[in-house]
């Protein structure tokens, strides 16, 4: 297997370029299967390791050495892994992440490239929204179909406390402008003790307002500033709890089909309890679900990784560059998945034995 050390930047070994024996116990099967029999349909790609926030739970406040612009992968190397994802192993879904997306300036070529591949996956981007209030139009035109929002807080200077940026303005201009032109537009927010635990109804109520779907993602340990507190994160029945005191919440009958997201009605406290929409939540850490995990991701330099906290990678753009084919590069990928671990390894209390954050943060994996 071609696993690279996953320093900033990616050294690179020999890229494989032949035929890729992939082991004997696989079964035959075309898609991303590992070795618990799950199927990763799901495919996130880290368009770039930039960022113009420095969200205190993602980034430092210094920033992070930027790759060099020949190590991350061009347009047309994307198109074509997310085109032999999509024909040759099954996958149905893209999100675009990164870092920042919208730091891309071939982004919206890069969404119309995918829009016409011929086993054409839906396509979606994670973004802080700082600047699409001038591409969400261009997005939806060139095939995007749905956009998450990062929105931690309605308050100016939680936000700029938050993502150590006073953006708050941009970005709320940006969900205006995708909401003018997007059928969804879903919200993620991340909790922090102390600083925002206690907005988070009125973010909720916000979102129902204005149609959104909102999502509270539990923090992880995948900052760059190593600060996260297994005993001081806010956990999903605190977000339930919290959220409890102002609404009702139900749990959804519709089934969660492979959703991180554990999704309920939002039902108002008084009068007749109308149905004021849903809400998400993203228990990563407290109630993880790594059985029912199906996703893959590539990182801005053409890593494969199976898991967000994994500790190596499947180098897909060595070889791609040095001429491997399209059924080699499937089966470097088919090799990668058959590898995935059970699950992330932490446990009710903390970090498990034998767990240790990955060197990649998270805006260098593509959250
Ligand atoms: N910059 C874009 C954004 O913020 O939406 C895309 C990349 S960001 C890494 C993707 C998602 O990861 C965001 O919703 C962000 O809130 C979330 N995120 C970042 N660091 C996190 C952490 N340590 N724990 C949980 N979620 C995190
Ligand atoms: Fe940037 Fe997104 Fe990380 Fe915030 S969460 S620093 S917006 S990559």
């Amino acid at each position: 297997m071609t696993t690279v050390s996953l320093g900033m930047p990616t050294p690179r070994s020999a890229p494989q370029v032949g035929p890729v024996a992939l082991p004997s116990d696989r079964p035959a099967t075309s898609g991303l299967v590992d070795t618990f029999g799950r199927v990763a349909t799901d495919l996130r790609v880290s368009l770039t390791d930039r960022c113009n926030l420095r969200c205190t739970y993602c980034m430092p406040a210094e920033g992070l050495p930027a790759l060099p612009k020949d190590s991350v992968m061009t347009r047309e190397e994307i198109v074509r892994l997310v085109g032999i994802a999509t024909r040759d192993l099954g996958v149905r879904q893209v999100r675009f992440t990164g870092g920042e997306p919208l730091l891309r300036r071939d982004l919206v070529d890069i969404v119309r490239d995918c829009g016409a591949l011929p086993h054409r996956p839906e396509l979606s981007l994670t973004t802080n929204a700082v600047g699409l209030e001038s591409r969400a139009g261009a997005l939806r035109d060139a095939g995007l179909d749905r956009v998450n929002v990062s929105l931690d807080t309605l308050d100016p200077d939680t936000f700029a406390t938050l993502a150590r940026r006073p953006f708050l303005e941009r970005t709320l201009a940006g969900i205006d402008a995708a909401a003018a032109v997007f059928d969804l537009v879903k919200i993620n927010a991340v909790l922090v003790r102390g600083v925002n635990l206690d907005h988070a109804a009125d973010l909720l109520t916000w979102c129902l307002g204005h149609g959104f779907e909102l999502r509270f993602i539990e923090q992880m340990p995948l900052d760059a500033d190593h600060s996260w507190d297994r005993a001081a994160m806010v956990t999903a029945a605190e977000v339930r709890d919290q959220l409890g005191e102002r609404f009702v919440l139900e749990p959804d009958e519709e089934p969660r089909d492979g959703a991180p997201a554990e999704r309920f009605v939002v039902r108002a406290r008084t009068g007749a309890r109308d149905r004021l929409g849903r809400v998400g939540i993203i228990a990563s850490v407290t109630e993880p679900f790594c059985a029912d995990c199906r996703r893959t991701r590539l990182t801005a330099e053409g890593g494969v990784r199976d898991c967000l906290f994994a500790h190596s990678e499947t180098d897909l753009l060595g070889p791609l560059r040095a001429g491997a084919g399209d059924d080699v590069l499937a089966d470097l990928w088919r090799r990668a998945m058959w590898g995935k671990q059970a699950g992330h390894g932490m446990t009710d209390t903390g970090f498990g034995e034998g767990f240790t954050q990955p060197e990649r943060t998270m805006s260098t994996i593509g959250g």
